[in-house]
């Protein structure tokens, strides 16, 4: 991930840091190379356009061009603007009495919504010792609850499913109901996807929410689909509303942007990052490492 955009933007730093003194056109020459490879990285271009505005404001000034080593402090401007894309400062999840608190993953069909339910369940059990249930809802995808219910036993956590017949509001109620009476403290509801946004999606989303009076939603997006993941962000943040972000396939050789603009775009923070196919693999989002990375 990113080793392209990282080549790139380390390509045009060492070219200005080669120039010993900088004038204001050396500085736009680099920031035009900065956004075609943040365009190219698949970076939302109004993403884009506002992050270079807000370098060239802050690394055009006298006291950059004629302060010590301008090259420099060019880059630190990039690399603090970039983490205050990608968020600023980490955030956690939060999740207090009274239990059961309640979390429901929504995102498209294949972002990795059913795998993200099971990390988080196993991260909340292993590291803040809760005893979490996981809750099928998706009910468009046979498989899925099957493939929970697995993962669940394998993260030592319980599981929930219905029968046929009700609702996936209702399952999610259901499965709410059901902790409470057993004394889970967290619940982890998988909800249904589909290929791409639509009506129906949303409206599902919005009563399984409602119907298990959810603490946290959490927008699970696959870091591979670039731009495509923005418009799904975006949605789902207006329609339903969103607490959180989960990315996705953050180990894949995708090009990053959906991982860049995610945040602007929805105006939620960042919370984990997916880094594989096992449980272990979802990690806490720091921004200014995420930021460091990108910058290699
Ligand atoms: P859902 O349809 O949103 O529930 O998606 P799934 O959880 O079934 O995931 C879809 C596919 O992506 C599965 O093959 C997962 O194993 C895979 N997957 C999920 N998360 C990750 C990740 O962080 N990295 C990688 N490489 N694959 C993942």
């Amino acid at each position: 991930m990113f080793e392209a955009l990282t080549e790139r933007l380390n390509a045009v730093f060492k070219r200005l840091s080669g120039r010993g003194r900088l004038s204001e056109r050396d500085v736009d020459e680099a920031l035009r190379e900065v956004r075609l490879a943040l365009l190219e990285a698949d970076v939302n271009f109004r993403v884009v356009k506002g992050f270079i505005e807000r370098v060239r404001s802050r690394a055009t000034g006298a006291e950059v061009l004629e302060g010590l080593a301008p090259a420099h402090q060019v880059v630190r401007i990039v690399r603090d603007e970039l983490t205050a894309l990608l968020g600023g400062k980490a955030q956690a999840l939060v999740l207090d009495p009274p239990w059961p608190a309640v979390v429901v993953m929504v995102g498209l069909q294949g972002s990795g919504k059913t795998t993200a339910a099971a990390k988080l369940g196993y991260f909340i059990h292993k590291r803040h010792g809760r005893r979490v249930l996981l809750v099928a809802a998706d009910l468009q995808r046979p498989a899925a609850i099957e493939q929970l219910r697995i993962l669940s036993q394998q993260a030592g956590c319980g599981f929930f499913s219905a029968g046929h017949g009700l609702s996936a509001p209702d399952v999610a109620r259901a499965g709410v109901a059901c902790a409470d009476k057993e004394g889970y403290e967290v619940v982890v509801v998988d909800t249904a996807g589909r290929q791409h946004v639509d009506e129906e999606l949303m409206e599902e989303a919005r009563r399984i929410v409602e119907a298990s009076r959810a603490r946290q939603v959490l927008l699970v997006v696959d870091a591979m689909t670039g731009q495509d993941a923005v418009n799904v962000a975006r949605a789902f943040a207006e329609r339903v509303g969103v607490h959180g972000v989960v990315l996705t396939k953050l180990d894949g050789d995708a090009r990053g942007g959906a991982a860049l603009s995610v945040r602007e775009v929805t105006g939620a923070p960042i919370l984990f990052a997916g880094t594989g196919e096992r449980l272990e693999g979802l990690e806490p989002f720091y921004p200014d490492r995420m930021a460091g990375r990108i910058l290699g």
